[in-house]
């Protein structure tokens, strides 16, 4: 298996045809998997935003005056105005906002994103990844297509990507039933393949001035395995977002 990013993408705007941006830069092979970090997709979707356009409400204001006095750092409130609009639910508000986003994804600041963007402009995470990965997909005549972004997670330190939206195959590989080297059945193991590829692609894609949002992953076959659609947890069933939401940062 290999991976590389695809050479000389301009910097993306509004309107921009990333399929064709891509189709001009590679020649894409069957099974290839196409990883486009959320960034160009929501640059291309339009989703940069000038913080103006979230005039705070009451609640934004609150929310950002604790937070100044918590971390000692000022909070725009216009930014947790921002926060709160892209989200379904403020899972914890201090000492940073986790939110779960209208798409499912749970991530600090509902994933909006300061860094590669001109200053004092939000780029908001697409609407809905999966149809963005869909859309390019189609675009490309592509097999496969993962939305990425660079995300921390519990209980570890640093960021990686993570998938927010995918098309062309499923989100994981399921290992129940298979057996290991000893014979025994698996009895749990439901391998969240999008993850695994976007964690991969955001290796190669970096975080800073690269400049290469696109990468593609060559070689990597799902196998025979059952597959299965379910990436983001539902509130019912996950534990650890219900324990967060009785947690008070103090
Ligand atoms: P995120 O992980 O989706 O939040 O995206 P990042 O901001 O970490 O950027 C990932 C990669 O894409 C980095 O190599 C950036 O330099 C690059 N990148 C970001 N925006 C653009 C753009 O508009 N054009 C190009 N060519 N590269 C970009
Ligand atoms: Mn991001
Ligand atoms: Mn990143
Ligand atoms: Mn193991």
């Amino acid at each position: 298996m290999e991976l590389f990013a695809v050479p000389d993408l301009p910097e993306i705007r509004e309107g921009d045809d990333l399929a064709a941006l891509i189709r001009e830069r590679v020649d894409l092979r069957e099974d290839d998997v196409v990883c486009v970090a959320s960034t160009v997709v929501s640059k291309a979707e339009g989703r940069l935003f000038d913080l103006e356009e979230f005039p705070p409400s009451p609640r934004a204001n609150e929310l950002a005056t604790r937070l100044g006095e918590l971390t000692g750092e000022e909070k725009d409130p216009r930014f947790a105005q921002a926060v709160l609009e892209e989200s379904t639910e403020l899972i914890m508000e201090a000492p940073f906002l986790l939110t779960a986003t209208r798409f499912g994804h749970v991530g600090v600041n509902a994933g909006i994103d300061r860094s590669n963007v001109a200053d004092g402009d939000l780029l908001l995470l697409p609407k809905r990844p999966t149809e963005s990965a869909e859309r390019i997909r189609a675009g490309l005549d592509a097999d496969r297509v993962i939305v990425t972004d660079t995300c921390g997670r519990p209980f570890r330190h640093g960021q990686r990507g993570v998938a927010l939206g995918w098309a062309g195959l499923p989100a994981s590989r399921d290992w129940r039933g298979e057996r290991d080297r000893d014979g025994r059945e698996l009895g749990v193991t439901v391998q969240n393949v999008i993850d695994e590829l976007a964690s991969a692609a955001n290796l190669v894609a970096g975080e800073g001035d690269g400049g290469t949002p696109v990468v593609v992953v060559r070689g990597w076959s799902f196998g025979d395995h059952a597959g299965s659609d379910a990436h983001f947890r539902e509130v019912d069933g996950d534990y650890v977002r219900q324990a967060l939401r009785e947690w008070r940062y103090t």
